[in-house]
């Protein structure tokens, strides 16, 4: 195959294959494949499959959630402190662009290289997630009146904010040049950093914190209709997440050479910068601290994410070992047995299926 016919031949746009044999399994390949794009069938990896029908049984739409409580205390005087304003006000204004950047990463750079028709399936699944997950920060700003241009702003305003979206653009901004192929070592492994920035990153590890604020102050009985929806948003960022886990180890096992000592410690680096720009950021969102939270909590819970996330990864730890300060978060992920904490007239459309939470 010649380069020019390649990305045709990736995208699955390319001319038809008139007198080409079927697609078998053993065709199939995570990147740089040469094997029908458009041929679900015969299915290789199951577990991008399953991701699939897991996010399809956990369809939710943020207008199904109440916000009457939440408004009410957002507009009371003293419902709040100027210290939770604030934390709430950046934690909104944080996921409300961050949501647009993952999905703009999904459709518009690692859909073109994830050379396999089941993983695209789930991409098109998450991609729709992500929508929903800007829906529900507009459907957020609206209930509550707050300043559209402050919050959908603050990933430009706000320092701690930008840097963390800044960071994670390095590593996508080429992948989406039109020019950009895989095919070589170096261009492979530029493909699996932007997937570890996306993923691991950005909703395996940022978004994790910013779910510890808000279920922190819903199990305080405060802005109780934006936790519940950040429960849904935790329960699909937690698939998002090992979907991400699972492309990243099944590229590793299809080219071991990518996978070098000297790569390996470039994402242990990769890591620690990102908890590093997290701390930076608990501490702008929380300089005083709120009840049951302060940046030093949340400094603990990012180390322990860290390093969860490298054993995941198969990599070894970035800090020494690390106690999770907030094991109520394992609860908040398992919604059925939540039942009753908040409102679920969502959790009907979950049928069954049993998953896997991280
Ligand atoms: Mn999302
Ligand atoms: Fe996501």
């Amino acid at each position: 195959m010649t380069d020019t016919q390649r990305p045709a031949a990736q995208s699955g746009l390319g001319e038809i294959d008139r007198s080409g044999a079927r697609v078998t399994v053993d065709d199939k390949a995570m990147i740089n494949c040469r094997a029908d794009v458009n041929q679900l069938l015969p299915l290789k990896y199951h577990w991008a499959w399953e991701k699939y029908l897991a996010g399809c049984n956990n369809h939710w739409m943020p207008t199904e959630v109440s916000m009457q409580a939440d408004i009410a205390l957002w507009k009371s005087p003293d419902g709040l402190t100027d210290d939770e304003r604030r934390a709430i006000k950046r934690n909104l204004g944080f996921f409300a662009t961050s949501e647009s950047l993952v999905a703009n990463n999904v459709v518009l750079a690692v859909y073109r290289h994830l050379t396999n028709p089941e993983c695209r399936q789930y991409l098109l699944r998450q991609a729709f997630e992500e929508a929903v997950h800007t829906h529900t920060f507009q459907y957020i700003c609206e209930s509550l009146g707050l300043d559209e241009g402050e919050l959908f702003n603050m990933y430009r305003e706000v320092p701690s904010i930008t840097d963390k979206a800044a960071w994670a653009l390095n590593y996508t901004q080429h992948l989406e040049d039109p020019s950009f192929t895989t095919g070589t070592p170096e261009k492979d492994q530029a493909f699996l950093r932007d997937l570890v920035a996306f993923y691991v990153v950005f909703e395996g590890m940022w978004f994790y914190t910013g779910f510890a604020q808000i279920l922190s102050l819903g199990r305080r009985n405060k802005m109780v209709g934006i936790a519940e929806q950040y429960q849904y948003i935790l329960r699909d960022e937690s698939i998002h997440l090992n979907f991400g886990i699972d492309a990243i180890n099944q590229i590793k096992i299809e080219n071991p050479h990518l996978w070098s000592e000297e790569f390996q410690q470039e994402v242990r680096v990769m890591l620690g910068e990102a908890c590093e720009l997290e701390v930076a950021y608990g501490r702008d969102t929380m300089p005083r601290g709120l009840l049951g939270l302060n940046a030093e909590l949340c400094e603990q819970y990012m180390r322990f994410i860290t390093n969860r996330r490298c054993a995941q990864l198969g990599l070894a730890p970035v800090f020494g070992p690390t106690e999770n300060p907030f094991p109520w978060m394992s609860e908040m992920m398992d919604l059925k047995k939540e039942k009753n904490f908040f409102e679920t007239r969502v959790i009907e459309y979950q049928n069954g299926g049993a998953l896997e939470w991280d």
